[in-house]
């Protein structure tokens, strides 16, 4: 995992209204969790496991 990765799965956390702390936080935005960064950065995950499972360079 990145840096960038863990600083976004860090910060943006599930409130207890369900929507996302970090992006309240940072912009003030009310966005459902998980936001499209916590996407972005366990998408990146996903692949990369993926990837290691299957052989690959990841
Ligand atoms: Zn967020």
């Amino acid at each position: 995992m990145t840096e960038q990765e863990r600083r976004i799965l860090r910060v943006h956390l599930a409130g207890v209204d369900g929507m996302c702390g970090g992006c309240r936080a940072w912009w003030g935005r009310l966005t459902p969790y998980p936001c499209w960064q916590v996407e972005w950065a366990t998408s990146r995950q996903a692949r990369r496991w993926t990837a290691t499972v299957l052989g690959g360079r990841g």
